[in-house]
This record gives structure tokens, sequence and C-alpha cells, in this order.
């Protein structure tokens, strides 16, 4: 297929935490607010003159200051973003927002604190309280902090308008980026996809480390260029995956996969478009800030919820997405050291081998892939083993009526 005319441009972004959009954002005088995850609603930090970043360390190499501080039995994401921090990366953020959604990112954020690592005047911290059940008490637990923890402080410390108004043209402007992420989506569900994996999860990215307003256009015009775009005659991979799991900001992760042979249809990982870029639907009866917590609270795909029907809606969910977007089988990811998804993994593989019947392959993986020997020998082995499965007349893309562990396919 021929390139896409931004890609090259989406790339660039992605190759510093502090990227040209910041900049230009910032130089404009307005308010860049560092968060580390899902729970944290985007919505309530991307208001007026403030927008939010996800932070990521590109280029990660070594971690050993983030790993003196934090030792080496937590996960690597939290001690890149540690790492980056000391060696000066963050400088740009004017706040960091945290969740107690994992102890690993939690204690990176204190540590960075405790450390004293951003130097500007009015910086702050904060640390919410999410819910760990997603019920009534969860959702009042969720606004308190949300209206507390993050609305407040931006009023207060920068003068951030944060009325329902406001609020609402937040959702709205939201919306429109989801809208394009979505409908770039759809296009994996096509029998030759004209989108690759690894195109749309860079770009996909980077509506989570922009300013999403500055990214707006490129977006709109990527999305024409490829409802015209026609897929190559020779389909080059030769299986469909769901890659699931832990969170991932590397780009080479899904590069790997597809280099591999395995088209990667479908994601569920923080920092992608399932659940992360679904529309916020808002009605005029309620409160505005309680229907986004809704929101967040019931999206929320992270182990971190751990009531029974949130546990088995995980499952579903991936079952779901597996079907629509026609994968033959699943990855399912953790990053090395990561707590909520290693018990995830390794529960949410095997209901998804035995119950559902999906060929899975499960992957223990460190914050940045590179070019894995290991786990590009592994994934060849798994597209290998389903397409032998496929010769013997054993599956059918997106049905998951058939069984093959992991251990029977390598
Ligand atoms: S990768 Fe896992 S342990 Fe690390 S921050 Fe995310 S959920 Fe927490």
């Amino acid at each position: 297929m021929k390139d896409l005319k931004h890609l090259y441009y989406f790339e660039n972004l992605l190759m510093d935490a502090d990227n040209e959009l910041v900049r230009q954002a910032q130089a404009d005088g307005r308010i860049c607010v560092g968060s580390v995850c899902y729970q944290i609603p985007e919505v309530l930090m991307n208001l007026g003159n403030a927008f939010t970043v996800r932070l990521r360390a590109p280029r990660t190499g070594s971690m050993e200051m983030g790993t003196y501080y934090l030792t080496s039995l937590l996960c690597e994401y939290s001690r890149a973003l540690l790492e980056r921090a000391i060696e000066g990366g963050y400088q740009f953020l004017d706040c960091l927002m945290a969740p107690d959604g994992c102890t690993m990112i939690n204690r990176c954020v204190e540590n960075m604190e405790l450390l004293k690592i951003n130097e500007k005047e009015h910086f702050f911290y904060k640390y919410l309280e999410v819910p760990m059940k997603a019920d009534d008490n969860g959702l009042n637990l969720y606004v308190s902090q949300c209206k507390e923890k993050i609305l407040t402080p931006l009023h207060e410390k920068f003068g951030i308008d944060i009325s329902d108004e406001a609020l609402r043209k937040s959702v709205e402007e939201h919306n429109k980026i989801c809208r394009i992420i979505t409908e770039l989506g759809n296009f994996r569900k096509e029998e030759k996809p004209r989108i690759t994996g690894y195109e749309f999860h860079i770009i996909t990215m980077c509506t989570y480390v922009c300013p999403q307003d500055l990214l707006l256009e490129k977006l709109e015009e990527t999305l024409e260029e490829v409802k015209n775009r026609q897929p190559d005659e020779k389909w080059p991979y030769r299986a469909r995956v769901a890659v699931v799991g832990s969170e991932i900001d590397d780009i080479d992760m899904i590069k790997l996969i597809e280099d591999s042979g395995a088209y990667v249809c479908a994601d569920r990982f923080c920092f992608g478009s399932l659940p992360g870029r679904e529309e916020i639907i808002l009605n005029d009866d309620e409160d505005v800030l309680t229907q986004i917590c809704r929101h967040y609270m019931m999206t929320c795909m992270c182990p971190r919820h751990m009531d029974t029907p949130k546990m088995n809606r995980r499952r579903e969910y991936v079952d779901e997405i597996a079907k629509k977007y026609k994968a033959d089988g699943i990855i399912y990811e953790q990053m090395k050291f990561c707590d909520p998804w290693a018990y995830e993994r390794m529960v949410g593989s095997h209901v998804l081998r035995e119950e559902y019947g999906y060929p899975v392959l499960t992957i223990d993986r460190p914050y940045a892939v590179g070019n894995s020997g290991q786990i590009r020998t592994r994934v060849q082995a798994f597209v290998e083993s389903i397409e032998i499965k496929k010769i013997q007349g054993g599956i059918k893309s997106g049905e998951s009526n058939w069984k093959l562990s992991t251990r029977e396919a390598l």
C-alpha cells in the first residue's frame, strides 16, 4: 500500500514526550497536564486552556536510576517514567495527575514528587483514589475525587473554566477525535484492511500525547486518505490477531507482531482505541461530571476493577472485539512485573482458550520491545499454528468454535 501522507509526521510526534505540538501549545501559553492512566478522565484535563498528555518514555535504554528508586520488581513502565523524569524529560509539564490504579505507578509518581523533578513554580501533583468496584458507591467516590483532585485545582491554580458548559464542550471535542479513530479502526474489519495495525496504533497513540485540537486537521486528512486507499492485491499477513493486555506505548511492539506475519486487527491495551476512543454520550437530565465519570468507570477494562461482573466482562469484551474484528487468535501480553495484568493474563488467557475456544499466545514483555528475537519467534510460531489449523479446517476467522492451547500450538 502507498505510505500514508502524514505517517512520518505522526511517527515523529512519538519520538519525544515533549513533542512539536506540545511545544507549540505551550508557546501559546497553554497548560500541560500530565497523566498516567485511563482512570483519570482525559476530558476533565482537556478543558479550556489546558490539554493533557499521557506520559511515555520513548527510546528508553537503561533504567538504572528508576530501578534504584523503585527496585527491579516494579513494572518497567513505572521505572522508565521515573528514569525519564530524573533525566529532566518532563520539565514541560505544569502538573501531574495519577490514580491509585496500581501501586507501581503510584510509587513512580510519589518518587517524582519526593525527588522534586519539576522546578516550575506552580507545579503540583494530585493522586486520585479510584473505585475498585463499578457500582454506585464507586461512582460517588469517583465523582468527588475528580472534582476535588482535578477540577478544583485546575480552576484554582490556573483559572481554568470548569463549568458544565466547559465540560460539555470538552466532551464534544473529544468525541470528534473518537469518531475519526473509530472510523479508521473500522477499516481493520475488512478482509484486506486498507490500514495496517501499526499505522492505526501510531495515529491512536498521537491522540493521547498531543493537544488533540492541534492534531485534528491531519487526522481528518488521514481519514479521507484511508477511505480512498487501495489495499495491496496480495495480502502480506498470514493471520489476524487481537492484542490484549497491559500498557503498550512502544511503537515497535505492533510492528514486530505484524512483521512476524500477524495482522493486528483489534487492540485492548492502554494507549489503544478499545475502549479508549469510544464516544461519550451525554444526556440533559443528569449532572455532566457524573455522566463523564460513569462513562470511564463502566468502559474501563483495567484489572484494577476487581468485582466479579467486571472480571467476567473483561473476557466477554475480548471475545466481542475478536469476533467483530474477525481475529483468528489472541495475543495476551503483559509488561514484566505488572502485577494487575499478570493475574489477569493468567486467568484471562485460560478462560479465552478453554471457555471461548481461541488460540491464545501469552507474552511477558519488556517496556521497550525493540527487535526482540524471542518475541518474534513466538509470534511466528503462533501464526504457523493458526495456519495449520486453518488448513486442517478447524478455524474460520472470527469464529471461536474450536480449541487449541498455546502449548499444543507451539
Ligand atoms: S503496566 Fe501494570 S503495573 Fe504498570 S502502571 Fe500499568 S497497570 Fe500498573
